[in-house]
């Protein structure tokens, strides 16, 4: 009997790309690539590329740990996943990242944006609803590992320091703003007072190349100097700043290496994070199987052209492994020590707090620190922090060490109609608050939920049939 030439690995709940109605999705394996492989009744078979390293994707799938939870729900469970955010439930993840998007305005129109934003809208949030969105967050979390207060371009707001004193009124550990950065490198006064808000305060700024041409591809303007200029600003200031790099094939996936090699030098960036694109709002996928970039490739891309990470550097996020890769080095003036690779994985899984937010892990930053602190070489370092790491938490701080000190790689896809997983979905830690008190997972947010999606989100909603079986009660 013949063989399938492909290796069934698993079954889950998808949509399809075009209709976005629940379909059923096999995870093949096959030529040495991860395809999911499913049918829609009107749109036939679509192959969607997961993962070009099929070892890599089991580790993903076994470097798990239980859900944490948000100290409360805020939907019920009535239509299913993904129709029910959120979060309600059945979701396995609390926020380990909130967003706050203060305004659809942009003084940019990137042929990338998910946020659809642009000159041409014109919508702020106003400060109200904005306070709800934030009672939002700390209700369903307490004291927020991370908020980022986002847009469109939130420092286009006309009350944006309002919404940063706001956000410090409350408990927030760690606060970022996600931005383009023309305001900081054209308003000297503006940047000035964002100093202010530290320590916990972080600019997340959208850097994803050091090429024009490419800025222009992604960004639809030649925004080099005044990238350039944001980040002598933000340097100068000493803001603590991570670099964002929307990545995409065959744009920008050459260039990943130089980026890191580039974000070391700099003083104020505490890392880089580079996102494959997410095929929604103003983004169109030309070929699933063959045109997107998946968070294997940008692994290998980190390990083959950045000259200091190597593959095993790099690991999964374990509260969000499909999604998440991250790797954490010791920077010492120029002298880079990755680290994550030494790091037992079991106390990944066993530690305490979200691991996006490394530097809130106190245990393993103090072991981190205490080691380093005892004056190794580098590489001797590395050694004694393996070791260290595996007798934690007897471990003592005795360190000046600080955040300055620690330089991030995270590598974060969001799922689109393509590669939606409803198996994945669950575990979204990234979350999007709203003036209704709702925390909805990134990837649906961006597919059902933001603005004009909403009618098509009924429209699926309806076709389930349970609102009419339920009479429209919750069944919580
Ligand atoms: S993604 Fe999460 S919040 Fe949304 S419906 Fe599914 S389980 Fe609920
Ligand atoms: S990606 Fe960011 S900078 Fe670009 S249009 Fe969207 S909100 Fe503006
Ligand atoms: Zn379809």
């Amino acid at each position: 009997m013949p063989d399938r030439d492909y290796l069934f690995l698993d079954i889950t709940t998808s949509i399809c790309g075009i209709c976005m109605r629940k379909v059923e999705a096999k995870i093949i394996q096959q030529d040495g690539r991860v395809i999911m492989r499913k049918w829609c009744p009107e749109h036939k078979f679509q192959n969607v590329l997961i993962s070009t390293d099929p070892a890599f994707y089991r580790l993903q799938r076994s470097f798990i740990k239980p859900g944490q939870m948000p100290l409360q729900f805020n939907t019920p469970i009535r239509y299913g996943c993904p129709y029910d955010c959120g979060l309600c439930p059945d979701h396995e993840q609390h926020s380990c990242l909130a967003l706050v998007e203060i305004t659809d305005h942009c003084n940019l129109e990137c042929p990338v944006c998910y946020a659809d934003s642009g000159p041409s809208r014109p919508t702020h949030r106003s400060l109200e609803e904005i306070n709800r969105m934030l009672d939002a967050v700390v209700r369903n979390e307490g004291q927020p590992d991370i908020v980022q207060i986002s847009g469109g371009e939130p420092t286009i707001h006309p009350e944006f320091f309002a919404v940063l004193d706001a956000a410090r009124q409350r408990p927030i550990k760690h606060l970022m703003v996600n931005t383009n950065g023309l305001r900081i490198a054209g308003d000297a006064d503006f940047a000035r007072r964002l100093r202010d808000y530290a320590p916990g305060f972080e600019i997340y700024l959208q850097f994803d190349s050091l090429d024009p041409r490419t800025l222009n591809i992604l960004r639809g303007a030649n925004l080099h100097k005044s990238r350039l200029k944001a980040l002598e600003t933000l340097n100068n200031l000493d803001i603590s700043t991570t670099l964002v790099a929307t990545v995409a094939r065959g744009v920008n996936d050459d260039q990943i290496g130089s980026m890191i090699d580039f974000a070391l030098k700099q003083p104020c960036v505490r890392g880089v994070t580079f996102q494959p694109v997410q095929f929604a709002g103003r983004t169109r996928l030309e070929n699933p199987d063959h045109s997107r970039l998946t968070v294997s490739e940008v692994r290998s891309a980190i390990a083959e052209q950045s000259g200091t990470f190597s593959l095993s550097d790099i690991i999964p996020v374990p509260c969000h492994p499909d999604c998440i890769l991250m790797a954490y080095a010791l920077k010492l003036g120029d002298a880079i020590t990755p680290l994550t690779g030494l790091v037992d994985p079991q106390f990944l899984l066993q530690g305490e707090g979200s691991t996006i937010a490394f530097e809130r892990n106190s245990d393993l930053i103090r072991a981190v620190y205490n080691t380093f602190s005892t004056n190794h070489s580098p590489a001797s370092a590395g050694a004694a922090l393996g070791q260290l790491l595996c007798c934690l938490p007897q471990i003592k701080l005795e360190s000046t060490l600080s955040y300055r000190n620690v330089f991030r790689i995270i590598v974060m896809q969001f799922m689109d109609a393509w590669n939606f997983d409803i198996r994945s979905v669950k575990r979204s830690c990234v979350h999007m608050a709203q003036p209704d008190g709702t925390l909805i997972p990134f990837d649906t947010f961006n597919l059902f939920y933001r603005d004009h999606r909403r009618a098509k989100l009924e429209e699926l909603r309806r076709a389930t049939g349970y609102e009419l079986r339920v009479g429209g009660l919750p069944l919580i």
